[in-house]
């Protein structure tokens, strides 16, 4: 296990909803059902500087996919590409199958696939808006511990309004 996996997993302890399994913190460091979607932040494979910003629409099962920049992942064609693969497998060890399943009205059969049971189409969502989340979610997890009110709410203001 290498430090900064260590470091993710150390954080973890501070969740606020313990996952049904343990998660790949390292893989998929942040994952939510929040705004009508399945969405999160998944590591690139390759470059240790980047990330991605995939989500899946609740409803429609629209897959979106971008890096931290905004730039379109060039493997999200019609289907799913290995970062929404990821951040679904992640979402179901952080939740339980049901959850998700409920949550982006979803059949998946017995032993099916969440991915394969999407009808799926490609429609980008502007990443900078489940970023500015992760980003919190972040300096949330940097808060001590404590019973006192968190004035965390005050501390940042809206980034995810620009566009
Ligand atoms: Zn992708």
């Amino acid at each position: 296990m290498d430090a900064d996996r260590a470091a993710w997993e150390q954080r973890s302890v501070v969740r606020v909803v313990p996952p049904v399994e343990p998660r790949k913190l390292a893989k998929v460091p942040f994952v939510e059902l929040a705004d009508g979607r399945l969405q999160g932040v998944v590591s690139s494979g390759s470059d240790i500087e980047r990330v991605y910003v995939s989500s899946i629409n609740a409803g429609t099962h629209a897959l979106s996919c971008s890096t931290n920049n905004n730039r379109p992942c060039g493997a999200l064609h019609g289907y799913a590409c290995k970062h929404i693969r990821m951040l679904a497998d992640e979402a179901v060890l952080q939740y339980g199958m049901d959850r998700v399943a409920r949550y982006l009205r979803v059949e998946v059969a017995e032993h099916g696939d969440l991915i394969d049971s999407l009808n799926r189409r490609v429609e980008r969502t502007p990443a900078a808006v489940v970023f500015s989340r992760f980003l919190r979610h972040l300096a949330y997890l940097e808060v001590p511990d404590s019973t006192e009110p968190l004035a965390e709410l005050h501390w940042f203001p809206a980034m995810g309004a620009v566009r």
